[in-house]
C-alpha cells in the first residue's frame, strides 16, 4: 500500500530548496519523479526561481509585446506589477473586492437557454455582468479568463437569471485547479501558507492573498463536507480500523487531533476532549469490526466486535523500564513476557499451520499469558505490568484470529504523522473554523491518496461537478491500476 507518508517529507525539503533557490538539477529530478503533481511544483518553482533573475537582470526579455501572452512559457510572463501602497483596506474599512486582474487571455460568454429555475423560456435582456478567472492549466500557463455572463428575464420566475459559470465557485476569482492545488500542498503534504503563496503567487496575474487563499481553502471545505462524512462512515463500516490520537492547539486551547484509519479511509477529528466525549462522537453505536490501538484507557470502553492493543507499544514499555530497573525479578518477567510476544507473533508469521494445530496453539499462548497476568513478582514495575496483562488480557492476541489484523499500530501512527507534521510546520488553528476546515481537508486528501487518486484532479474534477449541477459526486473509491 502506497500512502505516499514518506514521499511528503522529501517533497516537503525540496519545495524549501526550490523557494530558496538552491534546487539542484537531481532534487528537481527527483521532486518530478515523485508525484505527477509534483512535475507541476518543480516547473512553477524553477519558474519563480528564473522570473526573479530576470527581475534582477532586468534584460530585455525575448518576449516581444505583440506575442499573446498565452503562447509565453510561464517563466517569461514578466512578473505581476507591484501594487500600489499597501494591498487591502485601510486600517478601519470594511473589505472591499480586490482590483480585477490586469490582463485577460480569454473571453468567455454565458447565456441561458432556458430558465434555470423553472426550465421556462426567457426574454432576451441586454444585461450582462463580467467576472474573472485566473487558474493554472494543464500545462502550467496561467490564465485569465474574463466570463461575460448574461441576464435574461424569466417571465414566470419574474426575475432575472443567469448561468452559472463552470470554472470556479460562485463570485471566486481562482478556479478549480487552483484552489485543488494549493488546498493539496498545505492540508496534504503541509507546505505552509507562505511557501504556496511564494510558489503559485508570481505566477498570478490576480493578487492573491494569505487571507483570500484561506478562505478558499474554507470554501472548499464547505462543499466537500459530504465526503467528510462519507469517509467517517468508510471508517465506521471496516473489518479493522486504527486508531491514535495527539495534542493539537485551537483557538489557544489544548486540544486533540484524533485519527481514525481503515486501509482506504482516514478520518481526523479535532475535539476538545481526550476520552469518552470525542470517541462517542466518532462511535456513534458498536463498531462492528477490530479496534487496533495503543494501551490509552479511553479506547477501552469503545464497544467493538473485538480490540487490538498494540504490541509494539507493550514492547516499548519493556525497553524503557528496563533502562531503570534491573531487579532479578522484574528481568525474569521481563524475559517471559517478551518470549511470550515473540512465539504470538512467530505463530501468525506460519503459512503451513492445519487450523486444529493453529486452535490449539492459539490457546497455548492465551494459557502462558493468564499465568503470566496472575502472577505476583514482589517488583513494582512487574506488577504493574501484570495487572495490565490481566486488564487487557482479551484484547493482545486478537490478531492471531484475524489474518487482517496486524499485531501493533502502526497504520494509525503513520497516518497521524503528516497531521504533526503539519502542526509544526503552520500556526496552530486560530478559529474553530480553521480546525474544522483541517480536519476535513487532511481528511479528504489523505483518503483520496490511500485509495490511489490524484487528489488534485479529482478535486478540481468534483468541483466544476458541483458547479455546474449542484451536487458533490460520491467520494471515488480505491483506484486499482490494470496488471
Ligand atoms: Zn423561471
Amino acid at each position: 500500500m502506497d500512502d505516499g507518508i514518506s514521499k511528503d517529507a522529501r517533497i516537503r525539503t525540496l519545495v524549501a530548496a526550490a523557494l530558496e533557490g538552491s534546487l539542484t538539477d537531481p532534487q528537481a529530478e527527483a521532486l518530478a519523479k515523485l508525484d505527477r503533481n509534483l512535475i507541476k511544483l518543480a516547473f512553477l518553482a524553477a519558474a519563480r526561481r528564473i522570473a526573479e533573475l530576470q527581475g534582477k537582470l532586468t534584460l530585455a526579455g525575448p518576449d516581444h509585446p505583440n506575442t499573446p501572452s498565452g503562447q509565453k512559457p510561464p517563466y517569461v510572463k514578466p512578473p505581476a506589477p507591484k501594487r500600489k501602497g499597501k494591498p487591502g483596506a485601510k486600517p478601519g474599512h470594511i473589505g472591499t473586492r480586490r482590483p480585477a486582474p490586469p490582463q485577460i487571455d480569454r473571453r468567455e460568454e454565458h447565456r441561458a437557454e432556458v430558465c434555470p429555475d423553472c426550465g421556462g423560456p426567457l426574454q432576451r435582456c441586454q444585461r450582462t455582468r463580467t467576472r474573472t478567472v485566473e487558474d493554472i492549466l494543464a500545462d502550467l500557463r496561467t490564465e485569465v479568463t474574463e466570463h461575460t455572463v448574461h441576464r435574461d428575464y424569466c417571465p414566470s420566475c419574474k426575475k432575472h437569471v443567469e448561468p452559472t459559470v463552470p470554472d470556479a465557485l460562485p463570485n471566486a476569482t481562482i478556479g478549480h485547479n487552483l484552489v485543488a492545488l494549493t488546498g493539496w500542498l498545505h492540508y496534504g503534504i503541509g507546505v505552509t501558507t507562505q511557501q504556496v503563496l511564494d510558489l503559485v503567487g508570481i505566477h498570478l496575474h490576480t493578487h492573491l492573498s494569505a487571507g483570500g487563499l484561506i478562505s478558499m481553502w474554507h470554501r472548499l471545505a464547505e462543499v466537500l463536507g459530504p465526503w467528510y462524512e462519507q469517509i467517517a462512515e468508510a471508517a465506521r463500516r471496516s473489518a479493522v480500523l486504527w486508531a491514535d490520537e495527539t495534542g493539537w492547539r485551537r483557538n489557544g486551547l489544548t486540544c486533540w487531533l484524533w485519527c481514525f484509519a481503515s486501509k482506504d479511509a482516514c478520518y481526523y477529528m479535532i475535539d476538545r476532549s481526550r476520552g469518552g466525549p470525542a470517541l462517542a462522537k466518532f462511535f456513534t453505536e458498536a463498531f462492528d469490526g477490530v479496534l487496533v490501538h495503543d494501551f490509552w484507557a479511553a479506547y477501552d470502553a469503545i464497544r467493538a466486535q473485538d480490540h487490538q492493543c498494540c504490541l509494539a507499544h507493550l514492547l516499548r514499555e519493556l525497553e524503557k523500564v528496563d533502562l531503570t530497573n534491573s531487579s532479578a525479578a522484574w528481568k525474569a518477567f521481563a524475559k517471559r513476557l517478551r518470549r511470550l510476544i515473540r512465539d504470538g507473533i512467530r505463530l501468525r508469521k506460519r503459512a503451513d499451520f492445519d487450523p486444529k494445530r493453529y486452535g490449539e496453539l492459539i490457546r497455548r499462548i492465551d494459557r502462558r499469558l493468564m499465568e503470566l497476568a496472575r502472577g505476583t513478582y514482589g517488583d513494582a514495575d512487574a506488577d504493574r505490568l501484570a495487572k495490565r496483562l490481566m486488564r487487557y488480557c482479551d484484547s493482545l492476541f486478537t490478531f492471531l484470529d484475524y489474518p487482517e489484523v496486524p499485531y501493533e499500530n502502526n497504520h494509525a501512527e503513520r497516518m497521524i504523522r503528516p497531521a504533526v507534521i503539519i502542526r509544526k510546520n503552520s500556526q496552530s488553528n486560530r478559529s474553530d473554523k480553521g480546525a474544522m476546515t483541517q480536519a476535513i481537508l487532511m481528511s479528504i486528501y489523505r483518503t483520496l491518496k490511500l485509495r490511489g487518486q490524484d487528489p488534485v484532479q479529482t478535486i478540481a474534477t468534483a468541483l466544476r461537478t458541483y458547479t455546474t449541477t449542484g451536487h458533490l459526486p460520491p467520494l471515488p473509491i480505491q483506484f486499482i491500476a490494470d496488471g
